[in-house]
């Protein structure tokens, strides 16, 4: 991403988000989408930690969320504590057209509460949903599991902007109301 610098005197909340989930749910491109409206068909996997901001208006609020991404690191089990450190918010991804990516949820959810903030906000999002023909996870089971693990669901698709700026506006709205009830 070249979305890199900040100006921290332009908002007036700054956070650190991140996104986990198997490779190649679509990750990156739904913060490219978020960050930079952007879609990239053949995108590969970048070795190393990138990052975006973007600014969101949360009522009269500027809030500024810094969103990592794995850049491929999850292929090598390589994600240690430090990419969560600090993170409010965490988009846990996975491909509906891929049931192993959704099987897969419940051990990224281990690490996330393992590694992550207690009052982590975490939004579960099946992506990829312009593939209809190939879906092979029910928006219940995506449903089912965001009620048992209480977490916010949405389905998305990076490809066709579908719910990506909702997912992530879920995400940054609800953290920002916990940091501001926190800092009565
Ligand atoms: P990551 O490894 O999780 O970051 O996944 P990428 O963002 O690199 O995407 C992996 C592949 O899935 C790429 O070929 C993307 O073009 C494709 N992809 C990502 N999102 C969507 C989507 O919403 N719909 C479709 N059809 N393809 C997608």
């Amino acid at each position: 991403m070249d979305n890199t610098s900040v100006d921290e005197d332009s908002c007036d909340y700054l956070f650190k988000t991140v996104l986990i989930g198997d490779s190649a749910v679509g990750k990156s491109n739904l913060l490219s989408r978020f960050a930079k409206d952007e879609f990239c068909l053949d995108s590969k996997p970048t070795i190393g930690v990138e990052f975006a901001y973007r600014n969101t208006k949360v009522g009269d609020k500027t809030v500024k969320a810094q969103i990592w991404d794995t850049a491929g690191q999850e292929r090598f089990r390589a994600i240690t504590s430090s990419y969560y450190r600090g993170a409010l918010g965490a988009m846990l991804v996975y491909d509906i057209t891929r049931r192993g990516t959704f099987e897969n949820l419940k051990k990224w959810l281990h690490e996330l509460r393992e590694f992550g903030d207690r009052d982590m906000v975490i939004v579960l999002v099946g992506n990829k949903s312009d593939l209809i023909d190939l879906r092979e996870v029910d928006v219940e089971d995506g449903q089912k599991l965001a009620q048992l693990e209480n977490l916010c669901f949405m389905e998305t698709s990076a490809k066709d902007n579908l719910n990506v700026e909702d997912a992530f506006l879920q995400m940054i709205t609800k953290i920002y109301e916990i940091a501001s009830q926190k800092s009565l």
